[in-house]
């Protein structure tokens, strides 16, 4: 997920286009190769909570919405 403070920032410069290209190369987010951020939720894109096990690339809460029509019993 890219984070909120950099995306409000670009909202601000979308009508200055100059400034926007210097934010856009001396501001924009790293992108990484491994880490948290990486490997964000696969549905809403946080990086807290992840659940990695079976591939599920799920944070826990969206885990908890999308359970049970991947077939876990548990949340039926
Ligand atoms: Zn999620």
């Amino acid at each position: 997920m890219i984070s909120m403070s950099f995306t409000n920032a670009k909202k601000q410069l979308l009508g200055k286009p100059v400034k926007l290209a210097r934010f856009m190369k001396f501001c924009a987010p790293k992108a990484r190769k491994f880490g948290r951020s990486a490997a964000p939720c696969r549905r809403c894109g946080k990086t807290e909570g992840v659940i990695h096990k079976y591939g599920l690339q799920y944070c826990r809460q969206c885990f908890r919405d999308e359970a049970k029509k991947l077939g876990f019993k548990k949340y039926e």
